[in-house]
């Protein structure tokens, strides 16, 4: 198992063993700072701090694992950024595409170790079969983080031949591979109609309870991609867009 992230610091020097006992506002505490929920018009959260004391503001108009996950995003800039001039009122949280020395990145990976620590999160991982929307919502429950978080991770994790597809109709496309899906499975750039997720984006289909196969090359571009077929299983994730867990194929893992 690799090091433990500065989160996974923060939670194991409080002890923390099982999901239920990752108390955001509890921890934001025990680093001096003090949490405020208001609604705002403009962002999902701000912090304030002097260097010794801080003071987040969280969206109170936001949904639940909204909210927990910008907290966590504010957590990481005190813990991380502290001696720095901290002020963040970031729009949209969890979404940078940033180098991993940006600060906004920083913070976000800080909130995704806070709330889906490796430590707690492999061992539930790898229990599973399989990524099946159904487990997915039922470990995001635990964790009480938002389903697309929870299968962001689990493609980082190794454990599952997943690449992990975000399609919005505003902000494109962008894709998180497993480590162990090779570098030749390149992804298209844009959604194809012949795909599953294009009737739930764009003609309001209903959620498929299973994966379903597909030809990989409405997926894929890649020399030879159609003698490969992958499965597809698509989730709103938003008002205008829609996340795909790809499962590749054993014979597209050599
Ligand atoms: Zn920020």
């Amino acid at each position: 198992m690799s090091r433990p992230s500065a989160a996974e610091r923060v939670l194991m020097g409080l002890g923390v063993s099982s999901p239920s006992e990752i108390d955001l506002e509890a921890i934001a505490y025990s680093l001096e700072a003090v949490v405020k929920f208001r609604p705002m018009d403009r962002c999902e959260a701000t912090i304030v701090g002097n260097g010794r004391r801080a003071v987040i503001a969280v969206n109170s108009e936001s949904i639940a694992v909204r909210r927990r996950f910008s907290l966590g995003h504010e957590i990481g800039h005190w813990h991380l950024h502290r001696n720095r001039l901290l002020l963040c009122t970031s729009k949209e949280i969890g979404n940078s595409r940033l180098g991993r020395l940006d600060p906004e990145r920083q913070a976000d990976d800080f909130a995704s170790d806070l709330i889906l620590p490796d430590y707690l999160f492999r061992p539930v991982v790898a229990k599973l079969p399989r990524v099946l929307l159904s487990n997915l919502r039922d470990v995001a429950g635990d964790f009480n983080a938002s389903q697309t978080a929870t299968v962001l991770k689990m493609a980082k994790t190794g454990r599952f031949p997943i690449v992990v597809v975000r399609d919005s109709v505003s902000s494109g496309r962008w894709a998180i591979p497993s480590p162990i899906v090779p570098g030749w499975w390149r992804l298209k750039s844009d959604l194809d109609p012949e795909t599953f997720a294009y009737s739930l984006l764009h003609r309001s289909a209903a959620e498929e309870t299973f994966p379903r196969a597909i030809g990989a090359d409405a997926w894929f571009d890649f020399r030879g991609c159609d003698r490969y077929e992958v499965k597809e299983q698509s989730f709103q994730s938003g008002p205008d867009e829609v996340i795909t867990v790809l499962t590749i194929p054993e014979r597209g893992l050599g």
